[in-house]
């Protein structure tokens, strides 16, 4: 009997199985052609100094253009790019295409701006990593001092000397190492201690109570003055209110992204937006 149904399970079971392969084949097959054929996009939000309302730079973000589902954001395709490995071909076109922007912009003569790119862990934690940051960036031309590699707190988990290593290669190579969604993940603190960390980004999710909130304002101040005494600079992210740019420029937060300067903007966008900006100030 147990015989039985087991057999009749498995028909069942084997044609919805069959589907959901053949569709994660066929999505990992479209996503592989969007990163060769050039459907990917990368948005660029404006990095605010708040205390003088200058741009300083600009965080990279990818979307994908797809031909009949128009144009997804990275929470509909990045956590399958890292179930099938795709990540890595997608990490290093986003981190080209981030690099050869930045060299277009030093081109048409806009004042410098840090590019800031999110790394996935998975990513990072690739034996070549450092090896491909280096050639993307001799192949670019791209200027290392002002490219920042944003990672989360689980490309730091059972930090080996290997990755500890790539910090300080990186670090080697110029550029400016961030951590990103800081407060959301599993690590320990210590790693702020040993790993060459220039900024934290205050995740959007402590920020969103800000001013009102006691457990978001407590959690944001203490990582202001932890950085400052680690001697770390913070950005501030998802700042959507005048109170919340007000709570956090008076505890000496400088950087900010958020809605309330820009939403993530395509490259024209960028560069009007850019050209409104300076006059504004001007
Ligand atoms: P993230 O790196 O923390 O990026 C910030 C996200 O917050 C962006 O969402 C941005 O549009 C959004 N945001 C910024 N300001 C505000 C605000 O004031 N209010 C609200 N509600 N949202 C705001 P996006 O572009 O959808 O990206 C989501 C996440 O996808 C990113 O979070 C990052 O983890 C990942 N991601 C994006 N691009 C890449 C990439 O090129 N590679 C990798 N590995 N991950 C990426
Ligand atoms: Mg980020
Ligand atoms: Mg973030
Ligand atoms: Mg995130």
């Amino acid at each position: 009997e147990a015989k039985e149904s087991g057999r009749n399970a498995y028909r069942f079971f084997l044609p919805e199985m069959t589907q959901r392969v053949t569709r994660r084949l066929q999505t990992e097959a479209e996503l592989r052609k969007a990163i060769e054929s050039g459907d990917l996009r990368l948005h660029y939000q404006p990095q605010i100094d708040a205390a003088s309302g200058r741009v300083y730079g600009c965080e990279a973000l990818v979307r994908w253009q797809h031909p009949e589902r128009g144009l997804l954001p990275p929470d509909r395709f990045v956590p399958f790019a890292e179930q099938s490995g795709l990540i890595v071909p997608l990490g290093e076109w986003v981190l080209r295409e981030a690099c050869l922007q930045q060299v277009r912009w030093r081109d048409a003569g806009l004042p410098p701006l840090d590019v800031a790119v999110n790394i996935s862990a998975l990513q990072f934690r690739r034996r070549d990593f450092v090896a491909t940051v280096a050639r993307v960036l001799g192949e670019t031309g791209a200027d290392p001092a002002r490219i920042e590699l944003e990672i989360t707190e689980s490309a730091l988990m059972d930090a080996t000397p290997e990755l500890v290593a790539s910090f300080d290669q990186l670090v080697a190579l110029g550029l400016t190492l961030a951590l990103d969604d800081f407060g959301t993940g599993y690590s320990s603190l210590s790693y702020l201690k040993r790993l060459p960390l220039r900024r934290l980004k205050i995740d959007r999710s402590f920020v969103d109570g800000l001013p009102d909130n006691p457990e978001d304002a407590a959690i944001t101040s203490a990582t202001l003055s932890l950085a400052r005494d680690l001697g770390m600079e913070v950005v501030a992210e998802g700042v959507e209110t005048e109170d919340q740019r007000g709570y956090l420029c008076k505890r000496g937060c400088r950087a900010m992204q958020g809605y309330l300067f820009s939403r993530p903007l395509g490259v024209e966008e960028f560069g009007t937006w850019f050209e409104e900006q300076a006059a504004a100030i001007a």
